[in-house]
């Protein structure tokens, strides 16, 4: 805990999102082996022009391990276990804002500043 080292917050801000929904973002991750870059087919801003290639290069595009729904879900529940006692300690101290995360990001960017001012 901060607390242990002497380091006093004002606030904790939780950004919350359901795993559904992070699962589903992240299973329409697609990687370029190439270039690196990252591309998701179930963002209307991030798809590849041409499905599965690289906009970049024409390299076929990869699922990696990570993106995985049985590994993005494994993640998330360590994630959980992990972070439970944390966001526990601050809702139990009053400091805790819990922000819908699922929403435009500019939005969830307004929901912040409000918390922080
Ligand atoms: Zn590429």
């Amino acid at each position: 805990m901060l607390v242990d080292v002497n380091v006093v917050l004002d606030k904790a801000i939780s950004l919350e999102v359901d795993d559904d929904t992070i699962v589903t973002r992240m299973s329409g991750r697609r990687f370029c082996p190439t270039c690196q870059t990252t591309f998701n087919v179930r963002v209307e801003s991030m798809r590849p022009q041409v499905e599965g290639k690289c906009d970049n290069d024409n390299t076929d595009l990869i699922i990696r391990h990570d993106d995985e729904e049985n590994v993005v879900r494994y993640r998330l529940d360590i994630y959980h276990v992990q972070t439970k006692p944390i966001i526990d300690y601050y809702r139990n101290e009053s400091l805790l804002a819990e922000i819908n995360a699922d929403r435009d990001p500019n939005e969830v960017f307004k929901s912040i500043l409000s918390e922080i001012q």
